[in-house]
């Protein structure tokens, strides 16, 4: 039978409620366990598909075509699992679903209220997860010993309480086979040299209150808590001193787990459970992964393009190149580089450049001229998605000498292809979709490689499987004018024979993925494109 373990978080939002999850998760595995996460974020968008990355960071891709939080890139880079649409719940599915019933009739005659309806759909969620006979076509044919929740948010958010309620439900039904571990902030107030508890004491109040007495307590903190502190907390939230965790600010999200295990949080959840906690086990080859990145010395320099100025909207990205510096002995230096306002002196100062994904024509010149740059630089140049397609774009004006070429993406009222050659185009299945919420090319698709091209090289092997997450294509019909001036298409969809990489002939690294490379690379799996992108870059 499954165990289950939520992840609640206090005091304020960007505690890291994400790695800590990630980390327990990982922690388990060790030992040995058969471990999944999940994460419920309490907004009303049925998911966060159709958020501005400046809401929300960036969007996640699961192999089976949900788009989800980027803290499931936390799990899946973490553990290795694999998630799926089932992994990703927010308040709008839950309230839809419910609605879906009710209109159906299920519910015969009763009224629907968010107790016990919404919360028993909750409650469903969450233990689906254990069910192996969810029929589904990816991942959900198998058991997990532990089931990891999340909460989104923070405690005391009107929007948690049917969460909160749904687990407060769940722990009374399973007993001990259901733990809370709580994460909090504990301040340091400069002022008066004094870290302070009241915080958490107020955040373990309003759970409490909620019907929630939390097992494990994980305190964020900027400064060493001692353990008079740790135990006046414990003292006064009713909970183990062996539970109450810290979490010091650590140089890398990685050493996070080594720190949870240091401390024996995984221990502390076992004992909990009544489960034997046995030796601690070795963390083998994360650890000898955490060496590397304290040993590297030497930087590779990295330049993202892109609209977005903030860390979270590329994180997938910045984490596959952290990886893939990493294996190559070297420590990335990530500069943002604004398309909107392309400097020349950045893209000179890098070792290589990624053209970033996107939507919408804001900074898609800047993104051209970046991989003009890059062509004619002989710079090592990924693009990714949008990225791919300004390589497109711009070799189709500056090669082809086409100046009109552009993405059906951003044409004018009234501009036919007769007078703009659309070198991007919309996909066929995309022409009669009038919902923009889920309804983009989504998820895993297979993808062939043209024998003897750079990619096949990279891969080392002919057939791949990558995840994508866009409405637009390279527009086959130019294929051949393309191809004849050295850009060829070197990875296509073996099914619909949409083109998925192109590259250039003669440059030391130009490729461009129509998918998403870094919705794939893990801690102890990096991807082998960003990997021979960094060696390449470094050889530079
Ligand atoms: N806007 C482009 C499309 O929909 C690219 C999407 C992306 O970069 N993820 O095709």
């Amino acid at each position: 039978m499954s165990k289950y373990i939520f992840v609640t978080g206090g005091v304020v939002s960007s505690l890291g409620k994400g790695i800590i999850s990630a980390s327990i998760g990982k922690l388990l595995q060790k030992r040995g366990y058969k471990i999944t996460i999940q994460k419920f974020d309490p907004y009303i968008n049925i998911d966060p598909g159709t958020l501005n990355p400046y809401e929300h960071g960036e969007c996640y891709v699961t192999a089976d075509g949900m788009e989800t939080d980027l803290d499931l890139g936390h799990y899946e880079r973490f553990t290795g699992i694999q998630t799926t649409r089932h992994n990703s719940q927010t308040t709008g599915r839950i309230y839809q679903a419910v609605i879906d019933k009710e209109r159906r009739g299920d519910y015969l005659g009763h009224t629907i209220q968010v107790v016990p309806h919404i919360t028993d759909e909750i409650k469903r969620r969450i233990q689906q997860l254990a069910n192996p006979s969810v029929d589904d076509k990816m991942g959900m044919g198998e058991s997990y010993d532990f089931i990891i929740t999340e909460i989104g948010g923070t405690i005391g958010d009107m929007e948690s309480a049917p969460f909160l309620e749904a687990i407060r439900q769940l722990k009374w039904q399973l007993g001990k086979d259901a733990v809370c571990v709580h994460l909090t902030y504990v301040p340091y107030l400069k002022a008066a040299c004094e870290l302070k508890t009241k915080p958490t004491q107020h955040s373990v109040k309003e759970l409490q209150s909620a019907g929630i007495q939390p097992d494990i307590l994980v305190l964020r903190t900027e400064k060493h808590l001692d353990d008079h502190l740790r135990a006046k907390v414990a003292g006064f939230c009713n909970v183990d001193l062996e539970c109450i965790i810290q979490s010091e600010d650590l140089p890398s999200i990685y050493e996070v787990p080594v720190n949870m295990q240091k401390q024996g949080l995984d221990a502390v959840i076992l004992r909990k459970m009544g489960i034997p906690v046995g030796e601690t086990p070795d963390l083998g080859e994360w650890n000898h992964f955490l060496e590397l990145r304290r040993n590297a010395k030497d930087v590779v320099r990295i330049g993202l393009v892109g609209k977005y100025d903030l860390q979270d909207a590329y994180k997938s990205i910045m984490e596959s190149l952290s990886h893939a510096a990493t294996y190559h002995h070297r420590k990335v230096s990530i500069s943002f580089i604004p398309s909107e306002h392309l400097d020349k002196d950045m893209l000179e100062a890098q070792d290589g450049l990624v053209v970033c994904p996107g939507f919408g024509q804001r900074g898609t010149e800047g993104k051209i001229l970046a991989a003009q740059y890059a062509r004619e630089h002989d710079l090592p140049c990924l693009g990714i998605c949008l990225g791919m397609q300004m390589m497109v774009i711009e070799f189709a004006r500056n090669v082809l000498g086409w100046k009109e070429a552009k993405s059906r993406e951003f044409a004018n009222e009234g501009e036919t292809e007769d007078g703009v050659p659309f070198v991007i185009d919309l996909m066929e299945e995309q022409k009669c979709v009038s919902q923009m919420g889920g309804t983009m090319r989504l998820g895993a698709y297979d993808c062939q490689l043209a024998d003897g091209s750079h990619a096949a090289a990279i891969y080392g092997k002919r057939l791949i499987s990558e995840r994508h997450r866009h409405r637009y294509e390279f527009n086959n019909a130019f294929l051949g004018a393309f191809e004849a001036r050295g850009l060829v298409c070197s990875g296509r969809n073996p099914d619909a024979q949409l083109v998925e990489i192109v590259e250039m002939k003669g440059h030391r690294w130009y490729i461009g993925t129509q998918f998403h490379p870094e919705y794939q690379s893990t801690v102890l799996h990096p991807h082998p494109l960003f990997m021979d992108f960094i060696k390449t870059a470094i050889g530079k």
